[in-house]
């Protein structure tokens, strides 16, 4: 049985965080009662009211600190035991480090100064690790962003008003004859209106697209004289502008002007085709197609590649899926 999702998520989460580690709160914890122990002890024997302690490696442990020799370390509580002696009265506030005398290299002359060891005297912490953002698993695959889907939800209907998507583009071969392009999106659908947009002209300009045969070059454009318009729909919204043809929710269609992309299908495409790229690559190229005055065509035959204008949305076989015009092209 599975672990409630909030149980999951906080296993997951906690150990990548680590715990919040402050060198100085570290230092003094793992030194702390042996630096107690040396502060006491130093103290006692040099007279002195104020102490700066030393643990393994030199770190200041405790008291306030003043300066801190960086050259030399403590041995041990022992010998600090062992060889008590006054500091230098022209440094009160300063311990230079129990049993050794105090250094021309320190700043014990500069109250206030603090210098830590250098070098491997260090104590290694662990570096604390970055905190890491889980992926947000939504559905969408990489291919589905790249073709604008912001959600992988599919909407029976949304706002029933498209949008143009603000832009232009020139085609890239202005030697042929130029069809320009308007892309529009219904209102409320989650949509990337700009990658959904750059996604269709990439696919109408393919070298296997309708232009393999020199016949068009397609620009795009948001203008309203636009030669043809490519618009994403909702069902509800696909049903209206291609009637009276049927699409029942379920079909798209090329009529009237426009390729009526219905956003299930560009969503989800269907269970013909094993690829939702290749299917989009289907679904622009044919209802551009029936724009441009091709009409559907049959499957040839077993095995073959079905033709672009076959209606492989409702069926493939016995043709193999196909989203080009010019599948050899390129
Ligand atoms: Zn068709």
């Amino acid at each position: 049985m599975p672990e409630p999702r909030s149980a999951r998520r906080s296993a997951a989460v906690v150990p990548r965080h680590g715990r919040p580690v402050r060198r100085g709160g570290l230092a003094a914890l793992r030194f702390g009662p042996f630096a107690l122990v040396l502060a006491s002890v130093v103290g006692t024997g040099a007279g002195m009211g104020t102490a700066v302690a030393l643990g393994p490696g030199g770190l200041p442990a405790a008291g306030p600190v003043a300066a801190v020799r960086t050259s030399e370390t403590v041995e041990s509580p022992v010998s600090a035991a062992a060889d008590p002696r006054p500091t230098s009265s022209s440094s009160p506030d300063v311990v230079d480090g129990a049993g050794l005398s105090p250094s021309s290299d320190t700043a014990s002359t500069a109250p206030g100064a603090l210098r830590l060891p250098e070098g491997e005297d260090l104590p290694r912490l662990p570096a604390p690790l970055e905190p890491v953002t889980p992926p947000v698993d939504d559905g969408l695959m990489a291919s589905d962003r790249a073709a604008g889907l912001l959600s992988a939800e599919v909407p029976a209907s949304a706002t029933g008003t498209l949008v143009v998507v603000p832009g232009a583009s020139e085609a890239p071969v202005p030697e042929r004859p130029v069809q320009t392009v308007r892309v529009e999106v219904e209102e409320g659908l989650p949509v990337d209106g700009e990658v959904f947009a750059r996604t269709v002209l990439e696919i109408l300009n393919d070298p296997r697209g309708w232009g393999a045969d020199g016949s068009v070059s397609f620009a795009r454009t948001d203008a309203e004289d636009a030669d043809l318009r490519v618009a994403l729909a909702s069902p509800a919204l696909t049903d209206q502008m291609c009637a009276p043809l049927e699409t029942v929710g379920l079909y798209s269609c090329g009529a009237y002007g426009y390729a009526v992309l219905n956003f299930l299908r560009w969503s989800t495409a269907t269970e013909e085709f094993a690829d939702r790229t290749q299917y989009r690559e289907y679904l622009v190229n044919h209802e551009v197609g029936h724009l441009l005055g091709h009409g559907h065509e049959d499957c040839p035959g077993e095995g073959e590649v079905a033709p672009l204008m076959q209606q492989q949305t409702v069926v493939v076989a016995p043709c193999v899926p196909n989203g080009w015009p010019f599948p050899d092209a390129g």
